[in-house]
């Protein structure tokens, strides 16, 4: 008789702990609103904190094609294409930085190699698109004030960047 009111009294101790715990889940999340109601995507998009790694941003003229970010990165998803430049002139013209983010891990490995820190993890998130091609983009490409600004990718610019032939700095 014992035991078996002492397991009532655990059972009811044990569900009223339970039952406070979700009554104070509740309660907060009534006082605070609901996620939905602070932040409505894409007009009020939700704030990211200072070291997020999003898209790259690269700079095409300062690139000097030497392969270290695509020699570190671990999924082999930056491609470079490149052209060696005309006499007088050394080094390489880069004529295409492709990477494929449906590989890219976001790590940032492809970042510190960079002797000319021409590569970095940029803020944006925002690239939804509907096919896989859309997924590989070459910042070559883009423009750039897309590719190296601030605002760096977003899906028109990167649906534009795919009827270009030319890199960027080929001058038309
Ligand atoms: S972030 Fe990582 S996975 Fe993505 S390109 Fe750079 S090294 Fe490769
Ligand atoms: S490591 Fe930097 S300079 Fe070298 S190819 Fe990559 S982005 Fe260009």
């Amino acid at each position: 008789m014992r035991t078996w009111l002492s397991n009532v009294v655990a059972a009811t101790r044990t569900l009223a702990e339970g039952m406070f715990v979700t009554l104070r889940t509740f309660t907060q999340t009534y006082r605070r609103g609901t996620f939905t109601g602070h932040f409505a995507y894409p007009e009020k998009p939700v704030p990211i904190r200072p070291r997020y790694r999003g898209f790259h941003r690269f700079d095409l003229t300062a690139c000097i094609g030497c392969d270290k970010c695509a020699k570190a990165c671990p999924v082999d998803c930056i491609y470079i294409d490149k052209e060696k430049a005309a006499a007088p002139l050394k080094g390489f013209h880069v004529t295409g930085f492709t990477i494929d983010y449906t590989k890219c891990m976001f790590c940032a490995l492809c970042v510190d190699p960079c002797p000319v820190d021409c590569l970095y993890m940029g803020s944006t998130y925002d690239l939804s698109a509907y096919t896989r091609d859309s997924c590989l983009v070459d910042y070559a490409k883009l423009p750039l004030a897309v590719a190296w600004g601030p605002a760096t990718l977003d899906p028109p610019a990167v649906a534009a960047s795919k009827t270009v032939s030319l890199p960027v700095w080929v001058k038309s």
